[in-house]
């Protein structure tokens, strides 16, 4: 069996989740979700998203989900915002980690954010001047996330040299890292080990080492395991495998973090999750949501009897 190597996880439920359905879930739920995912040893939680209330209701008590979220000890507190105006409100609220996502397609980008390749570099390039007159000790971790990076609802294939030319606009203006993004679950295996190697040899190996994967046809965790192989070390999920995006229609699902963490766990590798604990997580969102479908094999299933690591 392999030496443990720790590989985070980070729960995007509060944010990817919650913003691909109607349903408001109450401010109590969302705290009690982060509070109790955090116990089960969740390392990151992604807990809303900086974005106008009447685009996005569902995330409106953002600023107060990070106020929350910062009492509790040892949690990476992330957001994802749209342009300058949610980083202001991110840094505000003094989020440990902001990312904005950069569609790898233009006509998804046009439609997510109103904005073209070259306004959303200008954005960034804009944001890091502010970024930068914070004290280096506590300045936020910036992060640029090419969605659509494997595919596109409304373009199709996306290609790899984009994805290349986009991660190096990214870095190039300021951000501290990149991520790429299966937004629509077109990704496969192979695809993955592509793009993370082309990527990773343009911009470093350090500066690309997570994935938010969704699970759209099936592919996630097949995904993971690819990557794992090709130096990724942190990856998105959501409880439930809620989520998808409102704007590439047909999208849905991301990758079931009980799932992820079962088969990473028993791979032997270190996420630092006791698995029971979060299956109890599970108890919290259904309950807030009763109409919303959530996913998962290992829930419906059940831990297996015994020793299940295969050693
Ligand atoms: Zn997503």
């Amino acid at each position: 069996m392999k030496s443990k190597t720790y590989i985070e996880i980070s729960e995007v439920g509060p944010r990817d989740g919650l913003q691909s359905i109607k349903t408001i879930m109450p401010l109590e739920a969302k705290k009690n979700w982060i509070s109790t995912a955090a116990k089960a040893g969740v390392p990151e939680i992604e807990v809303g998203s900086f974005v106008p209330a009447h685009i996005l209701p569902q995330l409106a008590d953002t600023a107060e989900l990070v106020a929350h979220a910062l009492t509790i000890p040892n949690l990476k507190v992330a957001v994802l915002v749209p342009n300058l105006k949610g980083v202001e409100n991110a840094i505000k609220a003094g989020a440990h980690k902001i990312t904005i996502p950069v569609s790898a397609s233009e006509t998804h980008s046009l439609k997510n954010v109103n904005r073209t390749h070259k306004q959303m570099i200008d954005e960034i390039e804009n944001i890091m001047r502010i970024i930068k007159t914070i004290p280096i000790d506590k300045r936020p971790n910036f992060e640029g996330g090419i969605s659509t990076a494997f595919g596109c609802t409304i373009e199709g294939k996306v290609s790899k040299n984009k994805i290349i030319e986009l991660a190096v606009s990214l870095m190039d203006a300021g951000c501290d890292q990149v991520g790429l993004s299966d937004t629509t679950g077109y990704a496969t295996p192979n695809h993955i080990i592509n793009f993370v190697k082309a990527v990773k040899n343009e911009i470093g190996d350090q500066n690309l080492t997570g994935l938010h994967l969704h699970n759209t046809r099936g592919l996630g965790l097949a995904n993971v395991v690819a990557a794992l192989d090709h130096g990724i070390t942190t990856f998105d999920a959501s409880l439930g495998g809620i989520g998808g995006c409102p704007f590439a229609p047909g999208a849905s699902g991301n990758i079931v973090t009980e799932d992820l963490v079962f088969m990473l766990n028993s791979m032997g590798y270190d996420t630092g999750i006791d698995i029971e604990k979060l299956l109890s997580v599970r108890t919290i969102v259904r309950d807030a949501l009763p109409d919303e479908t959530l996913y998962g094999f290992l829930p419906d299933a059940g831990i297996p009897k015994g020793k299940y690591y295969g050693d």
